[in-house]
């Protein structure tokens, strides 16, 4: 296992030698440590970046293509390998885990295609005196920030983009799931990309974020987490004025119309409610269910999530895994107690779960009845496998309480009536919507959100634009 920092090709230690600890999310146990850096090892990493800046900017667009389809080729040959580290470090269960190898490993096939596209415009000008062209320059040394709910995947629909355009990267991935980055720089390593073109290293979040934004040599940061954090960043950012994507907090409503078909909506509230044990941004995080088939809807959804088995995400037929932190659980048992003083009704769930030899990080899946807007779970995220249920009457109040959220990242219809279903995509105040479907994510299609939940977009073509400085040549013509 890698427990170094990969800077210019090199696995080095941080300048003080100091280190932290990385553990399994479900025992507590010390898997490895880690690096402990900050603004030094920050600025070697920016050092080694620019250094490699010219030589990949320059080198053809295909041939950086091939490198991306080797880095896919070699995630799925890995994939194992990643799949265990995540699942020890993050907790998730291994065959979720297996499919985020994939997922990840479809943005670099994804972004190969686009090397392959990129390609200069030119212009159809009104004047005969003058040759226009727009030209996809990358846009330089870009940051990479990510969260530890989708180690691989996160890492994978940054790193992807910015190779393609020719950008060199410096990554920093979070405190509590570095090895799997450690691993993918490990597979750059083996496929032979050139050294210093990405650079990862693990440490103090917010003196190596303060390093790359004050630096200007970083000209963008693409960051993947909390609102919080992302407002500190938007900050930072405006010193050297760095460009952002932001992918922060989301807020998912899911509405089910009376005409949907309410079991294919069971099956996909689950699924979608209760990946990563509830702590993805595009969860549903509010149910909002026509009154005629709520308390089908509710009891179904209830024997579902009942029948989730619990436990380490290593065991086979385990649905959910361990929370994140203590935090973690605070945050749901606080979210459960608002929502039962204010007239919820616990159906199924409510209360931690032991698992043998494990920390107390197990939280039961939770389904509630007779949730309201004004109780906390309506109003902020929960990252948790809670599932609160509100009722509506008309269309238009099932919207109103939808968008009644600074957040705007999913959002999950279900009905049989395409019309009503093109009505309320249009009308949903967010980045994207699942129409009968739960589970959303694309590696060729644009993620990203709205609002609180923030901007830029991930995936495909559009992708790729967040790491392209376009320039425009105007050329005089004479005669
Ligand atoms: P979460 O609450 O989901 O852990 P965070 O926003 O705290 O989300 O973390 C997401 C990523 O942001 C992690 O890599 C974390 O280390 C990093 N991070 C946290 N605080 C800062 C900061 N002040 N500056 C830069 N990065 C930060």
């Amino acid at each position: 296992m890698q427990d170094q920092n990969f800077i210019d090709g090199h696995w080095r230690s941080a300048h003080s030698g100091k280190t932290f600890a990385v553990c399994d999310a479900a025992t507590g146990e010390e898997l490895a440590r880690v690096p402990q850096s900050g603004a030094l090892e920050a600025v070697d990493a920016i050092n080694a970046a620019d250094n490699a800046f010219h030589g990949w900017s320059t080198l053809s667009p295909s041939k950086r293509a091939s490198f991306l389809t080797l880095i896919a080729q070699g995630m799925r040959e890995r994939k194992t390998e990643f799949a265990q580290i995540m699942t020890a470090e993050c907790g998730k269960p291994l065959d979720e885990a297996q499919g985020e190898v994939d997922y990840g490993a479809d943005y670099f096939l994804s972004a190969a295609d686009e090397a392959n596209r990129l390609q200069s415009e030119s212009i159809p000008s009104r004047r005969a005196d003058r040759a226009l062209n727009a030209i996809p320059e990358p846009i330089g040394i870009v940051g990479a920030i990510t969260p530890w709910n989708f180690p691989l995947a996160m890492l994978a629909r940054k790193t992807a983009p910015a190779l393609a355009v020719g950008c060199t990267q410096v990554v920093k991935p979070a405190e509590l799931t570095p090895l799997t980055a450690l691993a993918f720089a490990q597979l750059l390593h083996d496929v032979g990309l050139p050294a210093g073109v990405v650079n990862v290293i693990t440490g103090d979040p917010s003196s190596i974020g303060q390093a790359w934004l004050s630096d200007g040599r970083v000209r963008k940061l693409s960051f993947t987490g909390s609102t919080a954090v992302g407002r500190l960043l938007m900050k930072s950012a405006a010193e050297q004025v760095v460009r952002l994507s932001l992918e922060l907090g989301g807020h998912a409503p899911f509405i089910v119309f009376s005409d949907a078909d309410v079991s294919a909506a069971v099956v996909a509230a689950v699924n979608g409610k209760f990946r990563v044990a509830g702590q993805t941004c595009v969860c549903p995080n509010r149910f909002i269910v026509a009154e005629d088939v709520y308390e089908q809807f509710v009891s179904q959804f209830a024997a579902m999530a009942k029948e989730l088995r619990v436990g380490r995400g290593r065991d086979a037929g385990v649905r959910i895994g361990p929370l994140i932190d203590d935090r973690a659980i605070t945050r749901i048992r606080n979210q459960i107690k608002d929502a039962v003083s204010h007239g919820a009704k616990i159906v199924t769930g409510g209360e931690t779960v032991h698992v043998e030899g494990c920390l107390d990080r197990f939280f039961a899946p939770t389904v509630l009845a007779n949730a309201s807007t004004e109780m906390l779970c309506f109003r902020e995220e929960t990252f948790g496998p809670l599932a609160p249920i509100a009722k509506f009457e008309t269309e238009s109040q099932a919207i109103e309480m939808a968008n009644d959220t600074p957040f705007g990242l999913a959002g999950y219809i279900f009905s049989r009536d395409q019309n009503a279903l093109q009505r309320v995509s249009r009308q949903l105040n967010c980045g994207i919507v699942g129409v009968n479907t739960g589970v959303i994510s694309d590696a060729y299609a644009p993620f990203g959100g709205r609002g609180w939940s923030g901007f830029g977009r991930e995936g495909g073509r559009w992708g790729i634009e967040e790491y392209i400085s376009w320039k425009y040549v105007c050329a005089a013509v004479n005669g």
